[in-house]
């Protein structure tokens, strides 16, 4: 492994940028990187470490050995409602729920698509702040229309036959903040501001719903489990640190302390925070890194990712890097793909040298995805023929790519759309 060549870092002259601003003039966001402490929610018990659990359950006048119990049932079962705990004493059930189980999450509504294979959740938090969640099935025959029953009998048998083909694995999208910071202009969360941070608690508690619906069987493919959790739904994980790596720990501790997921797992993306990327390096999670680059030059990037003016282009490739190094685990490279705007032959040259100085030994992956636009908005998706000469050139340097499929189009029409329109509504209420 040898340290970053930056020979090649030199940006080419054939760049073409926009020839007006990205964002409408005028309606330029800031960046927010503190974010407002009001409305928090109440503390939960996944907000508790494994000792302050036990220490909770003692103050209730119950026996340490409880928090283990209350933890499988909790984590190991996601059977989230203690009026259910049967071992528990029946007249501290609800003393339990008051104290430590707040509700979190309001369902205000589901979609569906893809034949049932994409679900969608639009949630409310107790302050009314509005988040989001996609569940993703792969491996199983979608279901089709007039089919009464989803999870049945049959068509987990149907499933069955389709996974000799393909393994049935389930992947979430959650969310980690009430809106987004980081301004970018494509997207939908972003032109909404930053609301709040969410608790651990509430992070977890998007991927104990999942389970839940998995664990049901009530989708195609019959009964499973959230195999990959992906940090990409609205907000900008590393913006809110703690809670989101108090998450993941809760993700990858075994019941009772925790899901019990593998690490390897979980995806934490971020548009480029290079301190709290160097953090993560630290931290001994080997979770995959997504870096949402989207241009491989300042100039572009400066206008597409605002946080570029803060950290450029060659510092996030050098910290997504050393995270590579470090950790062992390949960094993946999120390029959305914009028509005219950052789709060119040339810029696919440029982001394969700048990857390439950094090293060939497999540290990186590019994931490109085609934009799926906002209302109204004046940018769609690159050609098809772009597109492949994006890859073609990629490909050209070795550098290994795919293109994004696009799940959940028509209901996700970018990361915070179903949020946005769920507010409009609101606001257009009397
Ligand atoms: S793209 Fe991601 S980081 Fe940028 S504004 Fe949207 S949610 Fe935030």
């Amino acid at each position: 492994m040898s340290a970053p060549d930056r020979r090649n870092h030199a940006a080419p002259k054939a760049l073409v940028l926009p020839a007006e601003p990205l964002a409408e003039p005028g309606t330029e966001l800031p960046l927010v990187f503190k974010a407002p402490k009001r409305n928090k929610p109440a503390p939960h018990w996944i907000d508790l470490t494994p000792d302050e659990r036990r220490a909770a359950v003692t103050e209730l006048g119950l026996p340490a050995f409880r928090a283990g119990q209350m933890g499988k049932h909790y984590f190991g079962r996601f059977e989230t409602d203690p009026s259910t705990w049967t071992d528990l004493p029946a007249d501290l059930r609800a003393t339990v729920t008051e104290k430590w189980f707040p509700n979190l999450l309001t369902q205000v509504s589901q979609q569906r698509c893809d034949g049932d294979t994409t679900v969608k959740n639009l949630w409310r938090l107790h302050d009314g702040s509005l988040v989001e969640s996609v569940l993703m099935r792969y491996g199983v025959r979608p279901a089709r229309a007039g089919e009464a029953e989803l999870g049945s009998e049959a068509d987990s048998g149907e499933a069955g036959r389709t996974g000799t083909h393909q393994r049935v694995r389930s992947t979430l999208c959650i969310s980690s903040q009430a809106g987004c910071g980081m301004a970018c202009p494509f997207c939908a969360t972003g032109q909404g501001g930053l609301q709040r941070n969410m608790s651990t608690g509430e992070i977890i508690s998007q991927v104990l719903e999942a389970e839940k619906l998995l664990a049901s069987g009530a989708l195609p493919g019959g009964p499973g489990r959230v195999n990959n959790i992906v940090f990409m739904g609205m907000g900008e994980p590393m913006a809110n640190y703690k809670a989101v790596m108090a998450a993941v720990r809760t993700l990858v501790a075994p019941p009772p302390d925790g899901i019990g997921m593998s690490a390897r797992g979980i995806t934490v993306s971020t548009v480029g925070l290079v301190p709290r990327i160097q953090q993560l390096t630290t931290e001994g999670l080997p979770v995959t890194l997504a870096l949402s680059l989207h241009a491989p030059d300042d100039e572009l990037r400066d206008e597409l990712v605002p946080i570029n003016t803060r950290y450029k282009v060659d510092e996030v490739l050098d910290a997504a890097w050393e995270y590579a190094k470090q950790t062992k685990r390949r960094v993946s490279i999120e390029y959305i793909m914009i028509k005219d705007i950052n789709d060119q032959a040339e810029r696919a040259r440029l982001l394969a040298k700048r990857l390439k100085a950094r090293g060939d030994w497999g540290w990186v992956h590019v994931n490109l995805i085609p934009l799926n636009p906002t209302p109204g908005s004046k940018w769609t998706a690159s050609r098809k023929a772009d597109e492949r000469e994006f890859v073609r050139v990629l490909e050209s340097y070795q550098i290994p790519v795919t293109v994004r499929d696009t799940r959940g189009q028509e209901i996700d029409g970018a990361c915070g759309q179903l949020a946005a329109s769920e507010r409009d509504l609101v606001a257009a209420q009397p």
